[in-house]
């Protein structure tokens, strides 16, 4: 059985920066993900705004950063658009590259030493005594992990906090359906 104070599960932005200021602080962390690569296939359009990463102490870093934002457009169903321009929304925003910030986010954690497990599959958790006993899977092999403190940061379709026994719904009927494309050769009056 491994031991650790903090199992963060999921490293998206939020379990990635949680795994880090725990670490700091001095906690024996280990961040789980289920998929084999970080960051990677992301469901994001990447849009991110200037004040928001700073307020988390993310300084904005060109390794990730494709394009930096000056504006945009809103299009109404009705035909309506406002345009938001330098004037109306004086500060910047960027698209990320998400595949590269979250492997950059979960570097970090990594950096500060936090543990990092990947294609690892939480399958379970259980209150015991103290803590949470987890039932992980990785590359077909199964274990436990015992924890003191579980972090479910495991995205929109979470199942942690249901299995923590918290009163979280994620049923169909609390989601949207959409596509998302990436589009090349798309001609725009500008081009931030
Ligand atoms: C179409 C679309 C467009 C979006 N556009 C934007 C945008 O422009 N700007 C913006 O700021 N936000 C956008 N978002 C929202 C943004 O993607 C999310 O808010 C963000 O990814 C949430 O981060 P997170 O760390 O909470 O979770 P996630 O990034 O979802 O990470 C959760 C992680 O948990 C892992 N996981 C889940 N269950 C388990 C388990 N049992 N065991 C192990 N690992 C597990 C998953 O593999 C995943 O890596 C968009 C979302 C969608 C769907």
């Amino acid at each position: 059985m491994i031991d650790a104070d903090i199992v963060i599960i999921g490293a998206g932005p939020a379990g990635s920066i949680a795994a880090k200021h725990a670490t700091l602080r001095g906690a024996k962390v280990i961040l789980i993900d289920k998929k084999s690569e970080i960051g990677t296939p992301k469901r994001c359009a990447e849009g991110v705004y200037d004040p928001g990463l700073r307020l988390l102490g993310i300084e904005p870093n060109p390794r990730w950063i494709a394009q930096t934002i000056y504006g945009g457009v809103l299009h109404s169903p009705d035909g309506n658009s406002i345009q938001f321009d330098e004037e109306l929304l004086p500060v910047c925003g960027y698209v990320l590259e998400r595949k590269v910030f979250d492997k950059y986010m979960a570097m970090d954690a990594a950096r500060a030493g936090a543990e990092i497990m990947i294609k690892t599959f939480v399958n379970d958790l259980k209150r015991e005594d103290n803590g949470f006993i987890l039932h992980c899977d990785s590359f077909g092999e199964k274990f436990q992990i015992k924890a003191k403190i579980v972090i479910g940061a495991d995205g929109p379709e979470s199942t942690i906090g249901i299995k923590a026994g918290l009163n979280k719904h994620n049923s169909n009927k609390y989601m949207l359906s959409c596509a998302q494309y990436e589009m090349c050769n798309v001609e725009l009056p500008r081009d931030d």
